[in-house]
């Protein structure tokens, strides 16, 4: 078996394991992905059309010789 990789929270920058332990991943819990989704709905009010929408990527490691 592979060993889970980690990811950051996105709100609370807590570290947690990419497993199904975490439902709500890339958040540790059901309140921070609500609490980061608020912050987008509020975000995306504010800065309706001047911002290019990046896609949501994970966090990866560029060195690679
Ligand atoms: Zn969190």
């Amino acid at each position: 078996m592979a060993a889970p990789s980690f990811v950051h929270c996105p709100t609370c920058n807590k570290l947690i394991p990419w497993t199904e332990e975490y439902p709500d991943r890339p958040f540790c819990s059901e309140r921070c992905k609500l609490i980061d989704l608020g912050e987008w709905a509020s975000e995306n009010y504010r800065i309706k059309e001047n911002s290019p929408e990046k896609p949501f990527e994970q966090t990866q490691p560029i060195d690679k010789e």
